[in-house]
């Protein structure tokens, strides 16, 4: 069973660090997005999440997430997919997600692009969706060599980024990356500044005023280094969660 006291303490003492993190660099907290990572939690750990505010929530798995959708009643919630997507999964997952943060090629963004022009809206009735008829997206970055990471490579990203940034069913809104684990969250940080400094070089280089250019990157144990180095969404699972449940 949840415990909901629990989870708001949890949830108290990230919100806490994420105040205090940001107010070490001269940030509001307000810029800084808590994404709760629901993967492998059960459906009442998230409807309690939600009932204690939390709006947007990460699965990695399409599948997952599909059987627990019809049981949850979170109609302000906006979901991110998190996790490398699949082709033969790409339709679900435009359905059923609101955001896709793991988009890690100009082939997939394209899928996305056709999918979207052919599905009527399903995400698309949250109100948190946004623009109906466009899902938002993030491009996955891999800054390490670890083959077991998904991601575009660094030297493919900026023919990523204008395949995505052409595309009219799809909003480019940002970047993601999941660095390699260190005990010390401060080894992370050359991953974290990296993203921004991309992020920085390729947002300049375009003409397109109008693209958003979030930083999803940090997770339980290194989300205060993470806004530090100019997060603007952190996935947060076992810190609020608690342990993952084996699956
Ligand atoms: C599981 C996962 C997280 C959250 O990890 P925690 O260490 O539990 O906070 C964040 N991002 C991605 C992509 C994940 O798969």
């Amino acid at each position: 069973m949840y415990d909901l006291a629990d989870m708001a303490e949890n949830l108290a003492d990230i919100r806490e660090r994420i105040a205090a993190a940001a107010a070490r660099c001269g940030r509001r907290a307000e810029e800084i997005t808590l994404v709760a990572v629901s993967k492998t939690f059960p459906v009442e750990a998230i409807q309690g999440a939600y009932e204690l505010g939390v709006r947007h929530f990460g699965e990695n798995r399409v599948q997952e997430f599909e059987s627990k959708e019809k049981e949850l009643d979170c109609r302000e919630a906006t979901w991110h997919l998190i996790g490398h997507l699949q082709g033969n999964k790409a339709r679900r997952a435009a359905q059923l997600f609101h955001r896709i943060d793991s988009v890690d090629s100009a082939a997939l963004a394209q899928k996305l692009e056709r999918l979207m022009n052919e599905i009527p809206d399903a995400a698309g009735d949250a109100p948190s969706a946004g623009d109906s008829k466009r899902r938002d997206v993030l491009i996955e970055v891999r800054l390490s060599d670890e083959a077991t990471k998904s991601g575009a490579a660094q030297a493919d990203l900026p023919a990523v980024f204008e395949a995505v940034a052409g595309l009219t069913g799809l909003r480019l809104r940002g970047l993601m990356t999941i660095p390699p684990f260190f005990e010390d969250p401060e080894d992370a940080r050359p991953y974290f500044r990296r993203l921004r400094a991309l992020r920085d070089d390729l947002w300049k280089g375009t003409s397109r005023a109008d693209l958003a250019g979030e930083l999803s990157m940090g997770m339980s144990h290194d989300f205060e280094v993470a806004i530090e180095e100019g997060a603007t969404e952190i996935r947060i699972g076992t810190a609020l969660f608690g342990k993952r449940p084996p699956i």
